[in-house]
């Protein structure tokens, strides 16, 4: 199949990488033109606009977020800008009212749009273990289903409107950063009281909380391994935002969303731009002193 690609950063280029492996044709963009080098030299094409990947049969976007969405669609360089689009793979954390407006404007244009956020992080996605939500026109998820099979370990289909999948990210984003506020502090209770953080998590990972959220980010956690960012705290910042706008138009207050926004943002403020969103940790620690 032929492929566009815009958006190589930590996600889009492991997950270009992985559809070249595949045998798919690539025409590949990024703002920054430099991410595109290491794809032409694997085979991709590299295109000098956005408008240039229009005419592929599917076109996926990996982009930062809502904003970058839209400065890559929109504008005469923009993708939209470069004739009709067969179908348009968002499979950026976006908002669901994004998610909502993008279902419109492309059914509007006769072309197929189809919501794919991913679990997963960049290592997830090197190994092409991804977990892709998919929700679109059924005939468009037939015709993805390749291009899915080639990035992740599973695909879930999720029936025929876009935002739902996204609606299930946000939700699946917001549980994680529950689970890094509660894992960091019972590890800094347990320093506290002179248990090791390694050890408490070897005693919960083998018993109730066998699962890779609490073995994946208690393992980030005990060995302090913020930097470089698999998922930049900024990012993460940017869907707490997300999340509190579908509760807010949902009319569900969710309590925990003012907390994990303030650690996170102080883990900003104090640790850099450039920590993972799990630096969340720190603000933990530092409340007790640590
Ligand atoms: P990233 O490394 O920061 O990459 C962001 C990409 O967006 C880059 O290609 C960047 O271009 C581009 N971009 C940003 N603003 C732009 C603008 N105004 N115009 C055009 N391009 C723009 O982020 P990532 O970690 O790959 O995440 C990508 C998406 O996947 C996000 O929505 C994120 O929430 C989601 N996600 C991330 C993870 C993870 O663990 N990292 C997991 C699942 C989902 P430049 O290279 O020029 O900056």
């Amino acid at each position: 199949m032929r492929v566009g690609f815009l958006g190589l950063g930590n996600m889009g280029a492991p997950i270009a990488h992985n559809l070249l492996t595949a045998d798919h044709e690539l025409i590949v963009w990024n703002r920054s033109p430099e991410k595109a080098e290491p794809l032409r030299a694997a085979g991709a094409e590299v295109a000098t606009v956005p408008a240039e990947a229009a005419a592929a049969d599917v076109v996926v976007t990996m982009l930062a977020d809502d904003a970058a969405v839209s400065a890559v669609l929109d504008g005469p360089e923009g993708l939209l800008a470069g004739g009709r689009v067969g179908i348009h793979v968002s499979m950026s954390t976006i908002s669901v009212a994004l998610a909502e407006r993008l279902t419109r404007r492309h059914a509007e244009r006769g072309e197929s749009y189809v919501g794919a956020p991913v679990f997963g992080r960049p290592d997830a996605a090197a190994a092409g273990a991804l977990a892709v939500l998919c929700a679109g026109p059924e005939e468009a998820l037939a015709t993805c289903a390749p291009l899915f099979e080639a990035i992740g370990r599973r695909t879930f289909p999720l029936g025929g409107n876009p935002a739902d999948a996204n609606l299930i990210k946000l939700c699946g984003n917001f549980m994680i950063m529950a689970t890094i506020e509660t894992l960091a502090e019972a590890m800094t209770l347990a320093e506290q009281g002179g248990v090791e953080r390694a050890t408490l998590l070897e005693v919960l990972t083998g018993t109730l909380f066998d699962a890779p959220v609490y073995r994946g980010y208690g393992d980030i956690l005990v060995n302090d391994r913020f930097r470089p960012a698999g998922f930049a705290a900024p990012l993460g910042l940017k869907d707490l935002r997300l999340v509190a706008e579908a509760a807010e138009a949902h009319r569900t207050p969710l309590p925990l969303i003012g907390l994990l926004h303030d650690h996170l943002l102080s883990a900003i403020a104090i640790d850099g731009e450039d920590v993972d969103w799990s630096a969340l940790a720190k603000s933990v620690r530092r409340a007790a002193g640590r």
